[in-house]
């Protein structure tokens, strides 16, 4: 395989080589889970979703690991504000592990609906507070801390490559004081490693460890949990472009600290923001849309894959419901297509003459496309190009098209199994209530999800669970 990746570890295209041939080490910074992932968040992980496919394409062995933070995160990622957790938790009069449980299977099932493949390893952080624990107690034998004011803080003047993903200098860091700058810290780049008088009074959740009685800093569980599954070396670590000059940076200087080893992950692999018209997404600012607020609109999650498919993950996004409406038309007009080459393909008369290599041709030019940084823009041009050449063979444009769907990942298999023949308003709308009838299952409101099957009987449409979904027919 011939991938090439913008590497932000020195702001350069580079041949992607993995430590070990043919496997490859992946760890993606996951969600913190106080509230429902919003649908800029969810561009991060359609971006881990498509490397892992490209990798995997090449016939490489991928280990995904993602991580659920469920402890420790601020909500500002320099140890200033609230705990985010402990915040969300007092608001809805839960408890912090209860908020936790419900907002991560909020998550999966939204990664789900995004046809995103899940992680070989998602691991919560309350569950790895011993490795934790372990990495600081390695930072410190080797001279990179100091305590006060209760805390354990990591001295970064003691790491002279502190700062080199983001290219922040040093003196610079000294000199610009933040906001709300921690009075125990030396200098104001210093983080926390570990908390021991509580910062927040109604802390629930606190641990034992040789620094007394208290809770992780929220960087130190990336670094701990991504060396538990992949080695204290492994190859490619991603996340939104925030993290690059606090929280990767804050990665790169514990993990580096600790094992004495460099680099630490040879690729970072950085998605661009998601942006609404009217400014940037964020969970604090209050106004946030979330994937369901799109399926409750009459969208299909896919339409939304579609959509962050066609920009490229580097560049900025903006999102409207101008655009969407396009992603869905042009989801809608690929299925189509799917099917009447699924109809064409089943008339033994047909003779097309399909040019020698033309498909073959056009299969290359999609790899080429994903292996050239995850170009998807030119992926789903390629697509399309291959859809409109009418002189191929419809047989083999299907296996072509659905092959290049293993990696786009629009469930063009899917749509063609169930649905072939209706239309598409109307696929949308049967979609949209097994969506709904799905949700009022797991709100375990069954009284709410037999009125929709049986309102669907009625109409003709015969619902069957099966493992991989709810699949429907007319019986
Ligand atoms: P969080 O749950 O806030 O830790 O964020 C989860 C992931 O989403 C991280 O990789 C962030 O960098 C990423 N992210 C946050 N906001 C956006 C956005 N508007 N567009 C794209 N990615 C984002
Ligand atoms: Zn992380």
């Amino acid at each position: 395989m011939a991938l090439r990746l913008f590497n932000t570890l020195g702001r350069k295209t580079e041949d992607f080589e993995p430590l070990r041939p043919g496997e490859t080490g992946f760890y993606g910074c996951g969600p913190t889970v106080y509230n429902y992932a919003h649908i800029g968040n969810l561009r991060a992980y359609v971006t881990h979703d498509i490397l892992t496919r490209t990798l995997r394409a090449g016939g490489g062995k991928v280990t995904h690991v993602m991580n659920i933070t469920d402890v420790g995160h601020l909500s500002g990622d320099d140890d200033s504000g609230e705990d985010k957790m402990v915040k969300s938790a007092a608001e809805r009069g839960k408890g912090v592990l209860e908020i936790a449980e419900f907002y991560t299977e909020a998550f999966f099932r939204d990664l789900d609906r995004m046809n995103i493949i899940r992680p070989n390893v998602v691991c919560k952080a309350t569950e790895h507070i011993a490795d934790m624990i372990e990495l600081i107690r390695r930072i410190e034998a080797n001279g990179y801390t100091y305590s006060a004011g209760g805390n354990l803080y990591f001295d970064i003047s003691r790491f002279p490559r502190y700062g080199e993903l983001a290219m922040l200098r040093m003196d610079e860091l000294r000199a610009g004081a933040r906001a709300e700058v921690d009075g125990n810290k030396r200098n104001p780049g210093d983080f926390v490693l570990w908390f021991t008088k509580s910062k927040f009074e109604n802390q629930a959740l606190v641990w034992d460890s040789p620094w007394g009685k208290g809770y992780p800093g929220w960087h130190i569980e990336c670094s701990a949990m991504s060396i538990r599954y992949l080695g204290e070396q492994f190859d490619i670590h991603a996340g939104g472009i925030d993290h690059v000059p606090v929280h990767h940076t804050n990665e790169i200087a514990q993990s580096e600290a600790a094992t004495g080893k460099h680099p630490w992950v040879k690729y970072w692999v950085h998605n661009e923001f998601l942006v609404l018209d009217r400014g940037k997404m964020s969970k604090s600012s209050g106004g946030f849309l979330t994937l369901q607020s799109l399926v409750d609109s009459g969208y299909d999650p896919l339409d939304y894959r579609c959509l962050l498919l066609g920009g490229h993950y580097r560049s900025q996004l903006q999102f409207s419901f101008e655009a969407l409406d396009g992603a869905r038309n042009t989801r809608r007009a690929i299925l189509d297509k799917i099917r009447s080459l699924s109809e064409s393909a089943k008339n033994p008369s047909f003779g097309g003459s399909s040019p020698e290599g033309a498909v073959s041709a056009r299969l290359a030019a999609f790899t080429a496309a994903m292996e050239d940084d995850l170009a998807t823009p030119r992926a789903m041009a390629e697509l399309w190009g291959l859809l409109r050449d009418n002189s191929a063979a419809p047989a083999e444009v299907l296996r072509a098209a659905l092959a290049m769907d293993g990696i786009l990942g629009l469930g063009l298999e899917r749509g063609l199994e169930a649905q072939s023949g209706e239309s598409p308003e109307f696929v949308a709308e049967i979609e949209a209530l097994i969506a709904r009838r799905a949700e009022a299952k797991k709100a375990k409101d069954f009284a709410g999800a037999d009125a929709i099957r049986n309102s669907l009987r009625e109409r003709g449409i015969i619902l069957e669970d099966a493992k991989t979904g709810t699949l429907w027919r007319r019986g």
